[in-house]
């Protein structure tokens, strides 16, 4: 997705456009619009004029009158058969004139996009510093490590108090602009002089006090001194305390705002050992914490506050580091799958590891010993197969238990884990029931036409929205599936409604399918080529998804023609979905003018939606 902006695209203008184009109307200056009109014959859908790009190129992309010739700054422009284009133009910094011309029928089209400048170097005239890092509070105990860095007026001498400490920063060259990029996701830095640029660590140390300390950053040079206040505060830990989850699920992360690791139900107890901003740093066991945001957790402090100012008499305080001994595993037949159990004193955090060679799930519970002597398992009826082969649990350190379970089969099917009460309960869901006949009937798969409503996503070459394609796209899917004997839940009936990601999750989830599979076509970040780039990838995240991902793509792009980019992991979040296998598909590129003639074209979306169908029906009944 390269931009959001409403359009729309109507038949009556498309008519409207051809027809003027047959006229050999005469224009010599149009106007930007979205829309075409009666005085326009070239169409520009990205970039809108007047944008600020923060990449060393950008690419123009529209739709002419079929057979075209274009040109743009006296270059020519690729236009294919059906009259889309796609120019990679270079930018240089600050504004950009581009004229584009069409000889067929004398129109011109002018306008201006900007290149974002990169920030000033401070000169080693001026006195100043400033970017005071840390910039938001820190809650540290002896062994961390607080890093500070400033830019300020270079050569000089820059040093950080605080508290009885005085640190002396080092100028530093910065890393060289790299580029690192995944489809529809890119991370470029500009190139900038390192002289300004001072940085510095501190190690906390055993006997280190902090309450809100401010630390100072003081600038001596040539021109003077100059010294201020980080508004950041810093604190020293000095004594753990307890929180629970409000949230389900709660989002964990390994680091501020970096990878997640197993969402947490609601009402699990973490112990608190110190904080970065609004992020909370939560300790699993002696070797890991975990981060959670404060919005999301209330500290046993705080409920204790509230229930004493509530008039709750009894103070039976909760503020020890949460601890459990697990005695029993039960493994539980239900409707969705089996069940292992692990009944514990309180709701305790965990993370699942799934792993496929050997097959298995891996239940870290935190916070627990061991003194596990039984391991129960309900017969089953009439000898039926069990999805569990056999459980094994162990110590791995303190307060972390292991529970591995293994599993018959070679795939996975999905699992939920969650409380039941203070049992931790993880759920393996049985294998779908498979008829002879290689159709579907019995399957339910939930079919997600990616964005929708006000999120329009990538915008095609006609400034056709990517939602409206997904959509169309996702309803023939669905007519293939159900022709096949499937049930299929959509997450959105109509092409104006907007559906969170999470509610998409919740609706696959909540309906027990056996698949869940988001549509989607994707475009590329500026700096990039569209002519160059472009083909069908899918997208999994948790490893049962693996093999219907590729299973997808393959037939996919077998039906299309367009290139093969691969089965990839990304986490996405309708990838990221536990209870079922679950692939994102980017069919093809809105911004390629050859795939997006494809994409829209209503035979070939039939093929492609015939593809998925059949993608789903080859990995139900591929021998494993
Ligand atoms: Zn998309």
């Amino acid at each position: 997705m390269i931009y959001r902006a409403k359009l729309s695209v109507r038949i009556v203008d498309l008519i409207l456009f051809l027809f003027l184009g047959l006229l050999n109307v005469i224009q010599t200056q149009v106007a930007w619009s979205y829309e075409l009109s009666g005085s326009s014959a070239i169409k520009i859908v990205y970039p809108k004029p007047g944008s600020v790009i923060d990449a060393p190129s950008s690419f123009i992309v529209g739709q002419v009158i079929p057979g075209t010739n274009l040109t743009c700054n006296g270059e020519s422009v690729r236009v294919n058969k059906p009259g889309y284009f796609a120019h990679v133009v270079p930018l240089h910094y600050g504004a950009n004139q581009f004229h584009l011309y069409s000889a067929d029928n004398n129109i011109n089209l002018d306008w201006t996009i900007a290149r974002k400048t990169p920030p000033k170097p401070i000169s080693p005239h001026e006195l100043k510093i400033e970017d005071l890092k840390p910039n938001v509070d820190l809650g540290i105990k002896p062994g961390d490590i607080i890093y500070f860095s400033a830019h300020a007026t270079p050569y000089a001498l820059v040093s950080v108090q605080l508290g009885s400490h005085c640190l002396t920063l080092s100028s530093t060259k910065k890393t060289p602009p790299t580029t690192s990029v995944a489809y529809g996701k890119v991370v470029q830095r500009l190139e900038q002089n390192g002289a300004d640029l001072y940085k510095g660590s501190y190690r906390v140390v055993e006997g280190d006090h902090f309450l809100s300390v401010h630390p100072e950053y003081k600038l001596v040079s040539r021109n003077g001194s100059l010294t201020i206040k980080c508004k950041a505060t810093i604190s020293t830990v000095e004594r753990l305390s307890v929180a629970r989850t409000i949230k389900a699920p709660t989002v964990v992360r390994l680091g501020p705002g970096l990878a997640r690791t197993t969402p947490l139900a609601d009402g699990v107890k973490v112990a608190i050992d110190g904080w970065l901003g609004d992020n909370m740093r939560c300790l699993y066991s002696p070797n890991l914490h975990v981060w959670i945001k404060k919005q999301d957790l209330i500290l046993d402090s705080e409920r204790e506050l509230s229930r004493e100012t509530s008039g709750a008499s009894e103070n039976n305080s909760d503020d020890t580091v949460p601890h459990a001994v697990a005695q029993t595993i039960n493994i539980i037949d239900d409707s969705y799958g089996e069940k292992v159990c692990l009944p514990l004193d309180e709701r305790l955090p965990y993370q699942i590891e799934q792993k496929l060679n050997p097959n298995c799930l891996i239940m870290r519970v935190y916070g627990v010993s061991a003194d596990t002597d039984w391991i129960t398992c309900e017969p089953k009826a009439n000898g039926a197969k069990s999805v569990i082969d056999h459980v094994s649990c162990r110590q791995v350190e303190d307060n972390l238990y292991e529970v591995t379970v293994y599993l018959s089969d070679k795939r996975q099917w999905g699992y939920q884990v969650n409380y039941n009460g203070t049992t931790l309960c993880l759920d393996i869901k049985h294998p779908p029931k498979l008829f002879p006949d290689s159709m579907l009937s019995g399957i339910k798969i939930c079919i997600d036409p990616g964005h929708g409503g006000s999120e329009i996503g990538a915008t095609g070459c006609s400034g056709i929205p990517e939602s409206q394609i997904n959509f169309d796209i996702a309803s023939k899917v669905k007519l293939y599936l159900e022709a096949s004997g499937a049930t299929v839940i959509m997450t959105r009936i109509a092409q104006n409604q907007n559906v969170s990601l999470d509610e998409r999750v919740k609706i696959a989830t909540d309906n027990g399918v056996d698949f869940l599979i988001s549509i989607h076509n994707n475009a590329l970040p500026d700096g990039r080529d569209p002519w160059k780039e472009h083909g069908t990838s899918s997208y999994w995240y948790h490893p049962q998804s693996i093999e219907l991902a590729s299973c997808l793509k393959e037939s996919v792009k077998s039906a299309s023609g367009f290139l093969d980019l691969g089965a990839r992991y990304q986490n996405l979040a309708l990838a990221r979905a536990t209870a079922m296998p679950s692939v994102l598909l980017e069919i093809g590129f809105m911004i390629n003018p050859d795939e997006f003639a494809a994409l829209i074209d209503s035979q070939s979306q039939s093929k492609i939606a015939e593809a998925i169908a059949d993608g789903i029906r080859q990995y139900l009944y591929t021998k494993q």
